[in-house]
């Protein structure tokens, strides 16, 4: 541990899902609260230990754990970075130095609130007081409410409470120069290399996300196609926190309606999860997991693979597997392929999704697959099947993204389509129909 005086009285700052110094809001409450303050962050094993080795997201985060280290140096501080249970580090940490309190940023998944309120438990039994703020949400679940105080489950009346609400609050950006000096001093201590908390660097790029008002005026007409590649690649930024949501909503609210709409699904998403925990294992509505899923094995490793005979489908997770990311009207597509001309079960496609995404989030993913499966709240009605031919010459009609991705199109080496469309769609819609009569 790298403190000079160890006797310090000192305030812990969590860093989790908030890896910025500037506008970060629990960060913010710690360092104007006069007590000098450690940034710490756990590589908590709950989550990690279920990882792959290589997980994209982890060196994702250790690269920017060692960003935030380098701007903790200039004010002779750094960032305390553990592997293990939350509980028991802060049992050493409160064991060790004179903690105050621990600031942190609200996050609403539900492991994430167990154990929240697991630390918060040991803490208070320490007479330490675990503070937590909105920061990663412009509306936390609870601030947008029907009338009776219950939750909204279809999006454009939430989107539409959501709106008015937004219309009345101040988006004001919290500064951090000032305060740099605040950090509890410390030996400038490099970061444990990525191998010292088990895993290995995922070389993987991962390009900076663009926004600006041109993006932001021209996304309405340009998002929906791959090729392009015009949409803000924010996902992972605003997963881990790298990019405040408040700075990203007011371009949007200057710029763009549409691009605001998505943030506003987002946290459509969060609420559902929230207030539907059940979710994240089971349909939003219990008569889809009536459905007979076929789930054949090798169907889902040729989807996985990227080996359908579905250009567009192929293209789509031959790009996730490449980059760790997809075009959302790609996800759309595979999404409804997985799941209607397949007919397997959204759960095998959410998680495969969830291993390789690097802007992984499981409220948003979740969200999605089941509205693509037709299970969720506000979902695509079940006949909504996608027709991969008509959403090629719709979305990519020179087919530049499909050849960007699938070289070998139009050759003798690519395979023939897995099944027909037109007998997997009627096969799909007997299915549904069946599984949701029963
Ligand atoms: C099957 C499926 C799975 C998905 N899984 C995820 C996931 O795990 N994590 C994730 O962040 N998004 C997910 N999405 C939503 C969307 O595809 C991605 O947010 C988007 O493609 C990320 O690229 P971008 O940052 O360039 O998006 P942009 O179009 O620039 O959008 C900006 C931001 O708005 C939010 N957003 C956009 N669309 C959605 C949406 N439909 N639902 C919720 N938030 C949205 C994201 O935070 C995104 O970064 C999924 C969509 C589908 C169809």
């Amino acid at each position: 541990m790298p403190l000079r005086n160890p006797q310090i009285r000192l305030n812990i700052f969590w860093f989790r899902r908030d890896l910025r110094l500037t506008d970060n809001t629990g960060l913010y409450q710690a360092l104007t609260s006069g007590t000098p303050v450690l940034g710490l962050f756990i590589f908590d094993t709950d989550i990690i230990d279920k990882l792959h080795k290589n997980d994209l997201r982890i060196t994702f985060i250790h690269n920017n754990l060692r960003l935030l280290n380098l701007f903790l140096h200039i004010s002779g501080s750094a960032i305390v970075v553990k592997k293990g249970k939350p509980v028991d580090i802060f049992k050493h940490l409160a064991d060790t130095f004179s903690v105050e309190a621990v600031y942190t940023n609200e996050d609403y998944e539900p492991y994430a609130r167990k154990r929240d309120a697991e630390v918060s438990v040991y803490l208070k039994s320490k007479g330490i007081h675990l503070k937590s703020h909105k920061d990663q949400v412009i509306f936390a679940p609870h601030e947008i409410l029907k009338k009776d105080g219950s939750p909204y489950t279809v999006y454009t009346p939430y989107a539409r409470a959501w709106l008015e609400k937004f219309e009345h609050i101040s988006l004001d950006i919290k500064p951090i120069e000032l305060l740099l000096d605040n950090f509890v001093k410390a030996t400038p201590d490099k970061i444990d290399e990525i191998e010292d908390f088990g895993f290995v660097e995922n070389r993987m790029p991962v390009p900076d996300p663009v926004l600006n008002a041109r993006i932001l005026q021209n996304y309405a007409a340009e998002r929906d196609f791959p090729a392009l590649q015009v949409t803000s690649g924010l996902g992972a930024h605003l997963r881990f926190g790298k990019v405040s949501v408040r700075n990203i909503a007011k371009q949007a609210k200057a710029h763009s309606p549409i691009f605001l709409g998505e943030l506003i699904w987002r946290e459509f998403f969060m609420q559902i999860l929230y207030h539907f925990p059940h979710v994240a294992e089971k349909s939003f509505k219990p008569n889809y997991d009536n459905i007979e899923w076929r789930n054949n094995e090798s169907e889902f490793v040729a989807w996985c693979e990227g080996r359908t005979g579905y250009p567009l489908v192929d293209a789509g997770m031959r790009e996730l597997l490449a980059t760790g990311t997809m075009h959302n009207r790609v996800r759309m597509v595979v999404a409804s392929f997985l799941t209607k001309h397949l007919l397997i079960d959204w759960r095998w496609g959410e998680t495969f999704f969830a291993e390789k995404l690097m802007d992984f989030e499981l409220s948003a993913n979740n969200g999605n697959w089941q509205w693509a499966a037709g299970s969720g709240c506000d979902a695509a009605p079940y006949f909504r099947i996608f027709n991969p031919a008509e959403q090629t010459k719709k979305f990519d009609k020179e087919l530049a993204y499909i050849r960007k991705w699938v070289s070998e199109f139009d050759t003798f080496d690519y395979p023939k389509p897995i099944v027909e469309h037109a007998f997997a769609r009627e096969r799909a819609l007997l299915t549904y129909k069946k599984g949701l009569n029963s």
